[in-house]
């Protein structure tokens, strides 16, 4: 049977997103930010996360498709669907539900460096930083976590358990 666990409660996650904001807002203080959302998973991080900020932001968002098991992070990355902007000489802050090896968000971040973006930097709601197979450091990181699955506050198993309001771990 399938029992959830939460892992960080929704008020936690209220408090560490505001946080986040406030620290983001404070390092591009007086200028604008582009927001790239990595869809799927982290919809519900970037609506949250953009409203706490106190400078002006646009948004976009890519989704990639990494070809593998559910659990298992593959090798072979690509685009789904690109932006639909223009980054050149924008400051640009790609938001990430999970890094996990850290294929995905290296894959990104080489593409949008092609684009010549004023700057570039990650923030990643969830760092898994003990399981990179390519060394990867994001700028702003929600909670570090370890090896467990987890789902909720829009991070799936098998498209499900996004709704969930709190991050939980799985436990079959
Ligand atoms: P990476 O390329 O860093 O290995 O993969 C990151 C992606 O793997 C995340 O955006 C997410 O889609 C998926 N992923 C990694 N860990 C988990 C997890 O615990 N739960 C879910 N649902 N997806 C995960």
């Amino acid at each position: 049977m399938k029992i959830r666990k939460v892992l960080y409660s929704k008020e936690e996650i209220d408090k560490r997103v505001r946080e986040l904001a406030d620290i983001i807002s404070r390092d591009y203080q007086g200028g604008e930010l582009i927001v790239i959302g990595v869809l799927k998973g982290a919809f519900v991080f970037v609506a949250d996360l953009i409203r706490c900020l106190s400078i002006p932001c646009v948004v976009d968002f890519v989704r990639v498709a990494s070809y593998g098991s559910a659990t298992v992070s593959s090798e072979k990355i690509e685009f789904k669907k690109d932006v639909e902007m223009d980054i050149k000489g924008k400051d640009v802050l790609i938001v990430e539900d999970i890094v996990d090896t850290g294929l995905t968000i290296s894959f990104l971040a080489e593409k949008f460096k092609e684009r010549s973006p004023n700057s570039l930097k990650v923030c990643a709601f969830l760092d898994k930083k003990h399981r990179r197979k390519i060394a990867f450091d994001a700028d702003y990181v929600g909670f570090t976590v370890g090896e467990e699955f987890v789902v909720g506050y829009g991070i799936d198993f098998n498209e499900m358990d996004r709704f969930l309001p709190d991050v939980c771990v799985i436990e079959e």
